[in-house]
């Protein structure tokens, strides 16, 4: 499972385009950063993505692929997902969905479902302040960590 090219393409353009719009300079290391994010789909940490864009553009720091990535977030093109007790996971796709993850390996893999879309929250929620949306997380332990534990 990956993002298709096409869908990896347009959340870069409109990534770039917000990035510009906020006044941050489009930089070489700035754009390879968005890139690797608009295609993950496996949610990956700062340091998963430090190394991927590393293999492009050697000269890369840790510290410029935190900052960017914290600028995206800010800004409302990434989502930061924190389901794992690791390292704040992110998330290029910015639509409702759900996910399930692996309290083994850390998968996190997405799942797209309308009835969790509109999950109606309990009324105890609506008594602490109004819900925007709902995002629900199926933890577990995934096909392939099951498997090696046998
Ligand atoms: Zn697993
Ligand atoms: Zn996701």
């Amino acid at each position: 499972m990956s993002v298709p090219p096409e869908a990896a393409l347009k959340r870069a353009e409109v990534m770039s385009a917000v990035l510009r719009r906020s006044g941050l300079r489009l930089t070489h290391q700035r754009l390879e950063i968005l890139k690797e994010l608009a295609a993950a789909d496996v949610h990956p940490d700062v340091e998963a993505i430090y190394h991927a864009v590393r293999e492009r553009v050697p000269t890369i720091s840790i510290d410029t692929v935190y900052r960017t990535t914290a600028a995206l977030v800010h800004l409302g093109c990434v989502r930061r997902v924190s389901a794992t007790v690791g390292p704040a996971r992110y998330d290029p796709n910015v639509g409702p969905h759900h996910h399930f993850v692996c309290q083994s390996c850390g998968l996190i893999a997405d799942i797209e479902d309308a009835d969790l879309d509109v999950l109606s929250p309990p009324s105890a929620v609506g008594e602490l302040g109004e819900v925007s949306r709902a995002e629900v997380y199926f933890k577990g332990v995934c096909r392939s960590c099951a498997a090696r534990s046998g």
